[in-house]
């Protein structure tokens, strides 16, 4: 299984740094931000010690297709409202397709954007536009647009207008899917019926438009529109219902990244990466993760 969790990446060892945290939590895989999410505020990519990091990925059999770029938060290509925001968004949108050429990765997480009270016809017409300017010329990059949970104005609550975003975009080959558990249970889709939910994205999308997953239990009930992630296992969703996405076949070949909350702010991914690979919940994961840290 490809397996593993946002990591940071940051001063002074960025790109290295990254893997070798995600290494400590058992990981094959991982996803990382190119600054801190909530800011545009990037350092030159000649500080991520990129040599060095693919230097000790291939020593150790790390896989570069296992890492996963996230865009951050605050792009938002669906605002029509205020024009200087979505011309940000396109810009750091470009940016940032560099910076994960740079970092020889190939996909790309989305938020696809808000409409902010314009209505969300507005608002996906608008990521489309700027979907097809970023991406007119590009090859060997994919834009995975996240499944959102529909908290506020936000576009890609459900699979329909994730397809029409996909039908509006031209160069079919740079546009995927990320699908987060969290997100589409709080949107309302069943996942104790997983079998059902994924027929209706191979229905709708087509599975070949999934790229990627994001695998988090949810602090809401099916369908609140919250997203709230909680721990593997100790939310809404279940762990039985996790491990049943997490080892279903026709998945199998998708990187999984955790985007679990911290205990106390210490990371938890080692012990639930664990959880995953032995397929047993424990029932003492906050008691482990805290622990670990008293010695
Ligand atoms: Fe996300
Ligand atoms: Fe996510
Ligand atoms: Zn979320």
């Amino acid at each position: 299984m490809k397996l593993g969790s946002h990591v940071s990446m940051s001063a002074p060892d960025y790109l290295l740094g990254a893997v070798k945290e995600a290494v400590s939590y058992g990981a094959n895989a991982m996803m990382i931000y190119s600054g801190a999410p909530q800011t545009t505020k990037r350092v030159s990519t000649s500080l991520f010690k990129i040599p060095e990091a693919h230097q000790y990925m291939d020593s150790i059999g790390f896989d570069k297709e296992n890492i996963i770029l996230h865009a951050p938060y605050i792009i938002n290509l669906g605002n029509t409202v205020k024009p200087e925001t979505y011309a940000l968004a396109v810009d750091f949108l470009k940016q940032e397709i560099n910076r994960a050429k740079q970092l020889q990765v190939k996909i790309i997480v989305l938020h696809p954007g808000s409409h902010v009270q314009a209505g969300s016809e507005a608002g996906l017409n608008k990521i489309i536009e700027g979907l097809n300017t970023v991406l007119n010329d590009e090859k060997d990059i994919i834009i995975a647009l996240e499944t959102m949970a529909g908290k506020g104005s936000e576009c890609g609550r459900s699979f329909e207008e994730i397809k029409y975003i996909i039908d509006g975009v031209q160069n079919k080959q740079c546009i995927g899917v990320c699908l987060d558990t969290c997100h589409i249970w709080d949107a309302g889709y069943d996942l104790t019926q997983f079998e059902n939910v994924l027929d209706q994205f191979d229905t709708i999308i087509g599975l070949h438009y999934l790229k990627v997953l994001h695998i988090n239990d949810s602090k809401n009930s099916l369908g609140a529109s919250k997203d709230r992630h909680e721990n593997i296992g100790f939310g809404h969703i279940g762990f039985e219902n996790l491990i049943e996405i997490l080892y279903h076949p026709k998945l199998m070949h998708l990187v999984k990244i955790l985007e679990t909350p911290y205990i106390n702010d210490i990371p938890p991914y080692k012990e639930e990466i664990a959880m995953i690979k032995t397929k047993k919940f424990n029932a003492n994961l906050r008691e482990d993760v805290l622990s670990k840290n008293e010695n």
